[in-house]
């Protein structure tokens, strides 16, 4: 059965979109079977997996009103090794629907009750808000995986979201823990960074994963060119970083078993 994973942090722009294909990718590397549900109207991890979202007939929007199922609603990414539950537009819609609507945040979940036995794991990339469709997916998740930005704000907005995450473990969803705080576009150079970097182990201590994701211009190229930096540019320091934090995943995901 799939571990599933929500990768979330409701600030936009801090690498979630990146971590979900390119730990997705480094994943299917060593061997594991993987689904990638985009969760964001904007329809980039669908893109930046190689399925173009303006051509799909079915999407996570037609799964979370339960017109489709999984099964009929995935593609599969030939490039990237992994499936695709995409996204587009039309998503955007659903957060209102939703609302009308009776078990409106469980409908992910019930959905991917009937895939998880076809995957190891599930990453769910999600829209940077605590919407009614982040709802859906840290209802879904085992675990959430938090990308974050070494910079001075950084803490302060991470209190949000670990209040949210408590409220819905205690309310929603009791298996949902926080699995780990990955720093991501990371320049050891900057004394900064480094700096958040210490106050982060100091406060989360093993939370932090030991893996850390450089800034690297070949993860930001890859998108273009429709695929994970993972499967774009392997020998990348980025793409090196993700294969490694990969590895991690699986450790410690064993680990919770
Ligand atoms: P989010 O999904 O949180 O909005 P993205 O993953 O889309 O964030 O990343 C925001 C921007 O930063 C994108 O242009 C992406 O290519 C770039 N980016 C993300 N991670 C890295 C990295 N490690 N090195 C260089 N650029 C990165
Ligand atoms: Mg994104």
């Amino acid at each position: 059965m799939a571990k599933i994973f929500c990768v979330a942090n409701q600030k936009g722009g801090v690498g979630k979109t990146t971590t979900t294909v390119n730990l997705a990718a480094g994943l299917a590397k060593v061997g594991q079977r993987v689904l990638v549900v985009d969760l964001d109207p904007q329809g980039n991890a669908t893109m930046g997996s190689g399925i173009d979202k303006r051509a799909l007939a079915l999407t996570v929007y037609d799964v979370l009103l339960e017109s489709a199922t999984i099964a009929e609603a995935r593609q599969r990414s030939e490039a990237a090794g992994y499936d695709v539950l995409g996204a587009n537009r039309e998503l955007a819609g659903a957060e209102v629907e939703l609302v009308e609507l009776d078990r409106r945040e469980q409908r992910l979940k019930t959905a991917l009750a009937a895939a998880a036995a076809d995957y190891d794991f599930v990453l769910i990339d999600c829209p940077p808000s605590l919407s009614m469709l982040t709802l859906n997916g840290l209802c879904s998740a085992h675990g959430v995986v938090v990308p974050m930005q070494c910079e001075y704000f950084a803490l302060e907005g991470l209190t949000d979201l670990v209040n949210t995450i408590k409220q819905i473990h205690a309310n929603l969803n009791p298996d949902l823990q926080i699995i780990g705080l990955l720093r991501v576009m990371f320049d050891p150079r900057i004394t900064l960074q480094q700096q958040v970097s210490e106050q982060l182990k100091a406060h989360f201590g093993e939370k932090v994963f030991d893996s850390v994701i450089p800034r690297n211009v070949r993860l930001a190229e890859a998108p273009s060119y429709g695929m994970p930096g993972v499967v774009f540019d392997g020998a990348s320091k980025g793409a090196q970083a993700f294969i490694d934090f990969a590895k991690e995943m699986v450790q410690r995901v064993s680990a919770m078993r």
